[in-house]
């Protein structure tokens, strides 16, 4: 039987789907080859067992039926309560829904915002599932390359003229940014908005790094003027609480958006656990002091390789401002991402993602992950270094 085009063409055709050097790390690992590993955006801790004692006894206690589409009141009140604190903009339950992960917010917001054959604006480099995502509701998606120039925030006038040339319904934004570490400031927010509004677009705002900044601020663009009517904000438990696992997220935006988005779930997700969502309302309810316990390994290991990176000049650092990577420049060895890569994970059993898996934007950088303890994550960026300046001097 016909597969439809619709899920044959998912992944596109890029070439390289980027994983290759994970799946080669991976397979050596299997061999028994010990890998640092790099890549992917899992944190190194495990969900705290306070969470895990309550999700157990929500469980006991009988939560584990259907629980209502939307997510449980009490968990779309809490949302509700800590956007509108963190942002300033009145938020209801009528505003938020829950979903399974971050993920699926973004699969929702773009069902709702987009018809077939729509054009959807996202920024490269890029976070790996976005064009399938945009794909999978059959819209169009175009990348509009950052610029290592400019640290990747993006900019206006490229934003502006990409919704021109191609009529795009639609602009997806991360800050902080995976792959990059890029925190959107005031200025680049406010041009994202202005686009949005000249071009009768909507956003949507993926967050789910919200917790995660490490310079600067935060800045939902929500928030701006003229922007909470079209916007929709992506927001996850994974990452924040360390919960990537329990697949519980959420999305922010108007109560028509979100109402015609509880329709979709109720044919598609059929919501999230009740003994997830609560044991979710108790994670966020351990506040602030909690979240930033979660993102502290993160911004002590940002520190520990700054100093490693400042003490050579071959390989550059994107100002690490948030989120769980850091992305290296390492144009000066004249190998790409790719190449540097592979020749790091045979030589010293490193592995790093090729920044030219996220787009064509970060073709000659890597993406670290900073998700090993500190000592080898220390061992690891200095070997890495030495490597870079190796490759240099043989040149
Ligand atoms: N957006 C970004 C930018 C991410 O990095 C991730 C996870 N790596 C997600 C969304 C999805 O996360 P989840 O579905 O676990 O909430």
């Amino acid at each position: 039987m016909n597969l439809s085009t619709r899920i044959t063409t998912l992944l596109g055709d890029g070439g390289s789907d980027g994983w290759e050097v994970f799946l080669k790390a991976r397979g050596m690992i299997k061999a028994g080859t010990p890998v640092v590993e790099l890549t992917v955006g899992e944190h190194d801790i495990l969900t705290a067992a306070p969470i895990l004692q309550q999700m157990h006894v929500e469980a006991m206690n009988g939560h584990t039926g259907y629980a209502l589409v939307p997510g449980i009141d009490e968990l779309r009140e809490t949302v509700a309560a800590r956007v509108q604190a963190r942002t300033g903009v009145v938020t209801t339950v009528d505003n938020v829904m829950i979903t399974p992960g971050g993920q699926s917010a973004l699969f929702a917001a773009h069902n709702a915002a987009l018809d077939p054959g729509d054009t959807a604006l996202f920024l490269d480099p890029y976070y790996a599932t976005y064009p399938g995502t945009l794909r999978s509701v059959s819209a169009i998606p175009h990348p509009v390359a950052t610029r290592a120039e400019d640290a990747f925030q993006p900019r206006a006038a490229d934003l502006e003229a990409a919704a021109k040339e191609t009529g795009a319904r639609s602009l997806l934004i991360n800050s902080p940014n995976n792959p990059t570490g890029t925190v959107y400031g005031a200025e680049t927010m406010q041009g994202i908005a202005d686009v949005c509004i000249n071009n009768d677009m909507w956003l949507i705002s993926d967050e789910v790094y919200d917790t995660q900044v490490w310079e600067g601020d935060h800045i939902s663009p929500r928030a701006l003027d003229g922007m909470a009517e079209r916007t929709l904000v992506v927001g996850s438990m994974s990452k924040s609480h360390a919960m990537t696992g329990s697949r519980c997220g959420w999305i922010v935006g108007p109560a028509e958006a979100i109402e015609a988005m509880i329709h979709l779930a109720t044919n598609t997700t059929y919501g999230v656990p009740g003994y997830i969502q609560r044991a979710a309302k108790f994670a966020l309810e351990q506040g602030e002091a909690f979240e930033a316990e979660i993102a502290e390994p993160f911004r002590r290991r940002r520190g520990i390789a700054s100093d490693i990176i400042a003490r050579q000049n071959t390989v550059g650092l994107i100002p690490a401002q948030g989120a769980m990577y850091l992305m290296l420049d390492v144009r000066a060895t004249g190998l790409s991402g790719l190449d540097f890569a592979y020749a790091l994970l045979d030589a010293h059993k490193i592995a790093v993602m090729p920044g030219e898996s996220f787009g064509t934007a970060a073709a000659g950088h890597i993406r670290v992950a900073m998700t090993i303890d500190d000592a080898r994550f220390a061992d690891a960026l200095s070997t890495l270094c030495a490597f870079a300046e190796g490759l240099v001097s043989e040149k």
